[in-house]
């Protein structure tokens, strides 16, 4: 049986030809699936029965099943694990901010880059996610806000895994949430964070669409950030900001340069001062993260004094920077060091 969210609207009107029927029976289907949030083919009300019936025998809409949720009522954070049919276990998390609601997504199970500062770096890379898979995550909660009244605002993918290296994936499923038949979610609501992958950075600019983009630099040194992002180590810091302006190039949009601060490896004055001088004339903003403990992790949180130090260095040196905490820690939100900045940072 197939997904149905793995299909674009196009490919939907290709399936419905191929089965003789009219091509707007795609935006009905799309509609109900993305807009409505129906996954049960009998509700479909403007299709006919027989039509209702073949869907059903040959899609599923949503193959996930919904495990545990996670709340920091305190934080308006809520975590759902996911299980997909092959095991494959996949985590997403909404966050409540004001009038933002904001889901991060995961784009792969498990994740390939092994960050040494991460739980999910360390717990390994299952496989990619399909298009559907990386949606049905929106989707979940969105319907879950609807319920209440409420919808979707934000989109980060920040959760397990790095998008760029499933590039054709999640492409197709920021499309087709972005689409008007879909949620409709414009592009500047979606954030796509990742560590460099510089062949991905520059296809995304050539794209010509308004992603925000977020760069996990975490060090201004390249051996030093090998240590850290073991995957990034493939390109050099120099490569990494080149690409990125080529998208502030070709998309206007400002950057986020994500550094996560480890007591004692790369919260020194001197790591400010020679970050400083890697994004001048950039358009750029630091959000710096105070590393957030966790069992197994060889790494401790600096002490304000050091943080405060570290940003004063950045802004004397013409660098706009925040310092951001993480949210979703305490219900062990994977790259949990991560989330908060993007949340903070779209409130400004
Ligand atoms: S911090 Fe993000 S990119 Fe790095 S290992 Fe964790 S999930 Fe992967």
């Amino acid at each position: 049986m197939r997904e149905l969210l793995d299909f674009s609207p196009a490919e939907l009107a290709d399936f419905f030809a191929s089965i003789g029927e009219p091509k707007y029976r795609a935006r009905q289907v799309f509609e109900w699936a993305w807009q409505h949030l129906i996954w049960d083919f009998s509700r479909m009300t403007n299709l006919p029965e027989f039509l209702r019936e073949r869907l059903a025998e040959e899609f599923a809409i949503g193959t996930a099943t919904p495990g545990a949720t996670l709340m920091d009522a305190e934080e308006g954070t809520e975590k759902l694990l996911l299980k997909l049919p092959d095991g494959a276990a996949i985590e997403t998390v909404l966050m409540r901010e004001g009038a933002r609601r904001t889901v991060c997504i995961s784009t792969q199970a498990g994740c390939p880059v092994g960050c040494t500062f991460c739980a999910t770096g360390k717990s390994g890379f299952h496989r990619d996610l399909s298009a559907g898979e990386i949606a049905l995550q929106v989707l979940f909660f969105a319907r879950k806000l609807k319920a209440e009244g409420e919808r979707v605002t934000h989109v980060v993918l920040m959760g397990m895994g790095e998008p760029l290296l499933n590039y054709k994936a999640t492409l197709k499923a920021i499309r087709n949430l972005n689409h008007p038949w879909g949620l409709n979610l414009g592009a500047r609501r979606f954030t796509v964070s990742t560590v460099g992958i510089v062949p991905g950075i520059l296809r995304l600019a050539r794209e010509g669409i308004q992603f925000n983009l977020a760069i996990s630099l975490h060090a201004p040194y390249d051996d030093l950030r090998a240590e850290l992002v073991p995957l990034a180590r493939k390109y050099t810091i120099r490569q990494v900001i080149t690409a990125t302006e080529e998208y502030v190039a070709a998309t206007k949009r400002r950057i986020t340069y994500e550094y996560v601060l480890l007591y004692g490896v790369n919260d020194g004055i001197a790591e400010a001062r020679a970050l400083a001088k890697l994004l001048r004339g950039c358009l750029a903003h630091v959000n710096l993260i105070p590393f957030n403990p966790a069992p197994g992790l060889p790494y401790r949180r600096p002490p304000l004094s050091r943080v405060e130090a570290f940003k004063r260095e950045l802004l004397k040196r013409g660098i706009d920077a925040t310092v951001r905490y993480s949210r979703g820690v305490r219900i062990q939100a994977g790259c949990g060091q991560l989330r908060a900045a993007h949340l903070d940072a779209m409130s400004r």
